[in-house]
């Protein structure tokens, strides 16, 4: 059962890694189609702009907690707070001070509302190796050129028994209806979708009732993590091969803060997922106290 709560309108399963992967292998195994969202802050700002983006966030089958950020707004909007409004001002911000610190000094105080983060990034090690356990297909589609395939070739190396049943650079590919095609006759059983959050989402929605019985999740730049590839949205010259932050940074809920200084073409994206993310979410609880 899904144990979900809502962040400025979107719904976000409160599941650790270990009980995803056990409901991601329930929803493999009913021989129906899902897709998987894996919200983080961008997503948050920008559903928040388009209705559609929203709708088709809130209607997927599990939605992980892409994002510190999100671990850290769950917390924030469930601290109380006072009838009074003057107080209630002081409080919001003095709380905000509060759980933003706890964010580098102690995150394990933020998780007892999403008790951690599911990353995208993570469960394609994860899904690749409950994959190869069970005798399930991957597909991997997205990312530039020769980076899935590259991917593919060190999840094999990781997983023997994986079985990767294609993998496609894009989009720009030749074209779309190919591509489907060619999932359809390669039956997965996973297909990890390696594009913008926009993109995800329009190939979750297009062709969740054409495939049959595959679980679709969507992963960002995890192969490019994978494979040290080159986001294709990158500018040109700008971009140098991606490199995951260590694992203390991740901790310490300081992703964004590695991409920052790692990929500085994403800064403005990076402003959007931090600071205009947090003004939102206070914002919504000055305006929705409980
Ligand atoms: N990408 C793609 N086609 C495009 C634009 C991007 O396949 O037209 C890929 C890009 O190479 C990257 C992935 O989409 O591997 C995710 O890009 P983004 O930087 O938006 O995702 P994030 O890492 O922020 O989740």
């Amino acid at each position: 059962m899904r144990k979900t709560l809502n962040i400025l309108g979107i719904k976000v399963d409160t599941f650790t890694t270990i009980e995803s992967l056990g409901y991601i292998a329930e929803l493999a195994e009913d021989g129906r189609s899902h897709y998987i969202v894996t919200p983080n802050p961008e997503f948050i700002m920008q559903s928040l702009a388009d209705d559609n983006f929203r709708s088709v966030v809130n209607n997927a089958d599990l939605a992980l907690p892409d994002g510190t950020g999100i671990l850290w707004a769950a917390k924030y909007l469930t601290l109380p707070m006072s009838h009074s409004r003057p107080l209630a001002h002081f409080q919001a911000y003095w709380q905000w001070w509060c759980t933003g610190l706890s964010v580098i000094i102690q995150p394990q105080a933020l998780s007892d509302v999403i008790p951690e983060r599911v990353t995208g990034a993570d469960m394609v090690w994860e899904l690749s190796k409950l994959a190869s356990k069970r005798g399930w297909s991957i597909f991997l589609l997205g990312s530039a050129q020769g980076v899935a395939k590259a991917s593919a070739e060190r999840l094999q190396w990781l997983y023997p028994n994986l079985l990767v049943t294609g993998a496609i650079a894009g989009p720009p590919y030749g074209s779309e209806e190919q591509v489907i095609e060619q999932i359809k006759t390669a039956k997965p059983k996973f297909i990890f979708l390696a594009f913008p959050a926009i993109e995800q989402l329009r190939w979750m929605n297009t062709y969740i009732n054409q495939l049959d019985g595959a679980i679709m999740i969507g992963v960002g730049g995890a192969l490019d993590f994978i494979a040290g590839g080159i986001a294709l949205n990158a500018p040109e010259g700008a971009a140098r091969p991606a490199k995951r932050a260590p694992e203390w940074l991740r901790k310490r809920g300081l992703e964004w803060l590695w991409r920052y200084l790692t990929q500085p073409w994403r800064r403005a994206r990076i402003k959007l997922a931090t600071i205009d993310f947090m003004g939102k979410v206070v914002k919504f609880k000055l305006v929705n106290p409980h």
